[in-house]
C-alpha cells in the first residue's frame, strides 16, 4: 500500500524526476537553472522539452494540451489544442513544439482587462513558467502560463505574483548581504493554503436556484440546530464525506499536491483540507486545482461542494488560511527564531519588517481579501475582523517590548538580552497558535494571514504581502547599505527598535471579535474598511500606486485595470444575487405562502361549515401573523425591485458599487427578515425548494 501510495504521488506531474529521466544532460541543466534561477530558455532548449513532455504526456494518455492561465475572473482557463498533426500522406503524428510549449495566443478578448485591451486588440499571449510543474489532468497535458495583452501588460493573477516573488527575493538577498550573510542568492516565499468547504447534496442543490446562481442560500430560516453543540469539528467523517475525501486525496497527489490534513470543520457539513506548504506560485497553481477538482469530485459523489465564503445565514462560512513564510536557497526559514544570536538578528530584522510592512500597507492587505462574498465573514464573529492587526504571542511580544524599552529580556531563569545578543526562546506552536480571532497571527516560524475567503485565488493577498515586506526591506536596505562593524551594529539596534516604536499600534493579542477592540483600533487609527466599495478606491491612492510601481509588480495602467475589474465584480455579484432573490420571491416562495394561506382560510371556512361550535381561532392567528408579515415581504421585494433598477441606471461603476451595497443589499436582508420569519410556519410540503434543515443535516 505504502508504495503504492508513494508511486502514485506525482504520477501525473512532468516533475523533476521525470524531467531527469526523459531529458538529455545539458537540456536538464539548462532548464533546471531557469526553473532555479529564472535565467532565459533558449528555444532548443524549449524544443527538447516539449518533446519529452509530449512524449511522457502521450505515454500517460494525454491527447491534448492546454495552456493553463488564471485570468482576473479568479478562476482558471484553458483551451485544449490536440497533439495531432496531419501529414501529407493522409495520416497523423503527436507532434509538440518547443513554441507550442512557451508561448500560446488564446482570443482574449472575453477575459476581463479592465479596459486595457479594446476589443480590436483582441489577442494576448500565454507564456510558460516553468517553475510551476505541467500535469496531466483529464488526458490533457496543462501547462501552467502566465498571461499578457499584446502591449505586455499582465491580464492575470501569476504575472504580478511572480513579480512579488522577485522584488521580495531581491529585497531580502540583498538585506541578508548587508548583515554579512553572503552565502544566500534567493530568497522564496512559501505558502499553505488551508482550504475550507461545504459539501451539500446534488438534488437539494439543484432544487435551489440561489445556490446554483450565487453559491450562497439567500434567505431560508435558521434550522433547529446549528454548530452550537460543536459536535461537527474534528468530529468523525461520515460515511459518504470520508469516500470523497479519500478520492480527492488520491486525485490530488496523483498531480503532485501534497494533501496532508482533512478534518470536519465547525459549521455542519463543513470541511477543510491542507495541503503541506510549497513555493507561492506553485501553492497558488495548486489552490486553483485543488478547488477544481473538489469541485469535479463531489459531483462524482452526489454532492455539490460549495466554496462560497457564506453560503449559511447563522453558521460559519469558509475561509482560507494563508500560512506563509520565508526561505533562503540554502534551506533556512528566516521567519524561525532559531537558537543562535546570529541567526535571531536575521530573525528580529526580518519580523520587525513584516510587521512595518502590514502596518503600512494594511489597506492593500484589506483590500486584497475583499469581495462581495468575504464581505459576509469579515467582522461577523467568525472571521478576523475588517481591522488588519498582529498577533505576535506573549513571549514575542515580551522580547519586543524589551528591545524597544532598552530592558533585559527575562523567561523564567534570568536570561540576559541586548540588541546584538539576544536570546530569544525557541518557540513551540503551542505558544503562540491560541489566538483565532487575529487576521494575521505569528505562528511558531510563520506568519498566518487568516482574513481570505474561500473562493478567491490566493494569488492577490500574496502579491500584497511579498510587495509590502520587499517595500519594508528595501527602506531597511537604504538605512544600512554601506555601513559596516560598530555601526553597522548600533544602526541595526536603532533601526529594530524604531521600529518597533513606530508600528508597534499594528500588534494586538487580545480577542479581535469584540466592540472593545474596534474602539481600541480607531484610537490607535487603524483602518476599519468594511465592505468591498469602502476599500476599493484605496487602490488608486497615490501611495498605493507608488508602491507597486516601485517593486514593479503592476503599471499604473495594470493597476487602473484591476480597480475597474474589482469594482465591476463587485457590482455583478450582488446585481445577480438581488435578481435572483427578488425571482424566487416571486416564482416560488410568495407563491408557496399564498397557497398556503389560501389552503388554511379555506380549511377554516370548511371547519365553520361542518359547524360552528368548532374553534378555528389557532388558524386565524396563524393566518393573520402570516399574512400580515407577507405584506411587508411584499412591500420588501417590491423595493428590492425599485432599487434593482435605480442601481442599474447609474453610470459611475463606484457610485454604483456602493449603492449595491446600500441600498441594494440592505433591501435583501430586509426580504430576507420577512421570509425568514414566514418559513418557520410554512410546511415543507409547500416549499418547492428544501430548507436549511433538509440541507444541512442530510447524511
Ligand atoms: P492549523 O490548523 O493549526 O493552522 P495546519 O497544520 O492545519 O495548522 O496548517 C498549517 C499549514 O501551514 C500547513 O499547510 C503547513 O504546510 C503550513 N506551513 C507550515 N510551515 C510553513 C512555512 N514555513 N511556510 C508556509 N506554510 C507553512
Ligand atoms: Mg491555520
Amino acid at each position: 500500500m505504502e508504495q503504492k501510495i508513494t508511486e502514485m504521488y506525482g504520477s501525473l506531474v512532468f516533475g523533476d524526476k521525470v524531467m531527469r529521466d526523459k531529458l538529455p544532460k545539458d537540456i536538464y541543466k539548462a532548464l533546471r537553472k531557469t526553473i532555479d534561477k529564472g535565467t532565459h530558455l533558449e528555444l532548443d532548449v524549449a524544443n527538447a522539452v516539449a518533446i519529452a513532455m509530449k512524449e511522457w504526456a502521450v505515454d500517460n494518455g494525454a491527447t491534448h494540451y492546454t495552456h493553463w492561465f488564471q485570468p482576473l475572473t479568479g478562476f482558471t482557463a484553458e483551451k485544449h489544442d490536440s497533439f495531432i498533426s496531419p501529414t501529407s500522406d493522409g495520416e497523423i503524428i503527436m507532434e509538440f513544439s518547443g513554441k507550442a510549449l512557451v508561448k500560446g495566443e488564446p482570443d482574449a478578448s472575453s477575459f476581463p482587462s479592465g479596459g486595457i485591451r479594446a476589443t480590436f486588440e483582441a489577442r494576448g499571449y500565454t507564456a510558460w513558467d516553468p517553475s510551476s510543474p505541467a500535469f496531466i489532468k483529464d488526458k490533457t497535458l496543462y501547462i501552467p502560463t502566465a498571461f499578457c495583452s499584446y502591449t505586455g501588460e499582465a491580464l492575470d493573477k501569476k504575472t504580478p505574483l511572480l513579480r512579488s516573488m522577485d522584488a521580495l527575493s531581491r529585497e531580502a538577498v540583498k538585506l541578508l548581504k548587508i548583515i554579512g550573510n553572503d552565502e544566500v542568492e534567493s530568497v522564496i516565499t512559501t505558502v499553505g493554503p488551508e482550504q475550507e468547504y461545504f459539501l451539500v447534496d446534488k438534488d437539494d442543490y439543484k432544487k435551489r436556484r440561489d445556490l446554483i446562481f450565487t453559491g450562497r442560500t439567500l434567505f431560508g430560516a435558521p434550522a433547529p440546530k446549528g454548530q452550537e453543540m460543536e459536535d461537527h469539528y474534528f468530529g468523525s467523517l461520515r460515511p459518504r464525506v470520508s469516500a470523497f475525501m479519500h478520492e480527492l486525496d488520491e486525485e490530488l497527489w496523483k498531480v503532485g499536491i501534497p494533501a496532508k490534513t482533512k478534518h470536519n470543520e465547525v459549521a455542519p457539513c463543513q470541511h477543510e483540507l491542507a495541503p503541506v506548504f510549497d513555493t507561492t506560485n506553485v501553492a497558488v497553481d495548486h489552490n486553483q486545482l485543488t478547488m477544481e477538482l473538489m469541485k469535479k469530485i463531489a459531483e462524482k459523489h452526489n454532492f455539490v461542494c460549495l466554496l462560497h465564503e457564506k453560503p449559511f445565514a447563522g453558521i460559519n462560512g469558509s475561509g482560507k488560511h494563508n500560512n506563509w513564510s520565508l526561505s533562503t536557497n540554502t534551506g533556512v526559514n528566516l521567519l524561525d527564531p532559531g537558537k543562535t544570536p546570529a541567526e535571531n538578528i536575521q530573525f528580529l530584522l526580518f519580523l520587525v519588517a513584516v510587521i512595518k510592512a502590514v502596518d503600512e500597507h494594511a489597506d492593500m492587505l484589506r483590500l486584497s481579501v475583499a469581495s462581495a462574498g468575504n464581505d459576509h465573514r469579515l467582522g461577523a464573529n467568525e472571521a478576523p475582523p475588517a481591522i488588519i492587526s498582529i498577533f505576535l504571542g506573549e513571549e514575542l511580544t515580551a522580547v519586543l517590548d524589551s528591545i524597544e524599552n532598552e530592558k533585559f529580556f527575562k523567561k523564567g531563569e534570568n536570561v540576559q538580552m541586548g540588541v546584538g545578543a539576544q536570546v530569544i526562546p525557541h518557540f513551540t506552536k503551542d505558544n503562540t497558535d491560541r489566538n483565532r480571532t487575529s487576521p494575521f497571527a505569528f505562528t511558531g516560524n510563520k506568519f498566518e494571514f487568516r482574513s481570505l475567503g474561500s473562493s478567491a485565488s490566493v494569488a492577490t493577498p500574496n502579491i500584497v504581502l511579498n510587495t509590502a515586506v520587499a517595500d519594508a526591506l528595501s527602506q531597511f536596505n537604504k538605512k544600512l547599505e554601506g555601513l559596516s562593524g560598530k555601526k553597522l551594529e548600533s544602526a541595526i539596534h536603532e533601526l529594530i527598535k524604531s521600529t518597533i516604536t513606530k508600528h508597534k499600534r499594528v500588534l494586538f493579542d487580545g480577542n479581535g471579535y469584540t466592540d472593545e477592540w474596534v474602539k481600541e483600533a480607531k484610537k490607535r487609527g487603524l483602518y476599519n474598511l468594511k465592505s468591498t466599495p469602502d476599500v476599493l478606491p484605496r487602490l488608486l491612492d497615490k501611495s498605493n500606486k507608488e508602491l507597486f510601481i516601485k517593486h514593479g509588480i503592476y503599471s499604473e495602467t495594470e493597476i487602473e485595470s484591476r480597480y475597474e475589474i474589482l469594482l465591476e465584480n463587485y457590482t455583478k455579484t450582488i446585481h445577480i444575487e438581488a435578481c435572483t432573490l427578488k425571482d424566487m420571491m416571486y416564482h416560488d416562495f410568495m407563491s408557496a405562502v399564498t397557497k398556503y394561506m389560501d389552503d388554511t382560510a379555506e380549511h377554516i371556512v370548511r371547519k365553520k361549515t361542518v359547524s360552528k361550535e368548532i374553534p378555528v381561532t389557532a388558524e386565524e392567528n396563524m393566518l393573520k401573523t402570516i399574512a400580515s408579515k407577507y405584506e411587508s415581504l411584499a412591500a420588501a421585494v417590491l423595493k428590492l425591485e425599485e432599487d434593482i433598477a435605480k442601481a442599474e441606471k447609474i453610470s459611475d461603476e463606484l457610485k454604483k458599487a456602493k449603492f449595491y451595497h446600500d441600498p441594494v443589499l440592505s433591501d435583501m436582508e430586509e426580504v430576507r427578515k420577512y421570509a425568514d420569519y414566514i418559513e418557520q410556519y410554512i410546511p415543507d410540503s409547500y416549499l418547492p425548494y428544501p430548507t436549511y434543515s433538509k440541507i444541512l443535516f442530510y447524511v
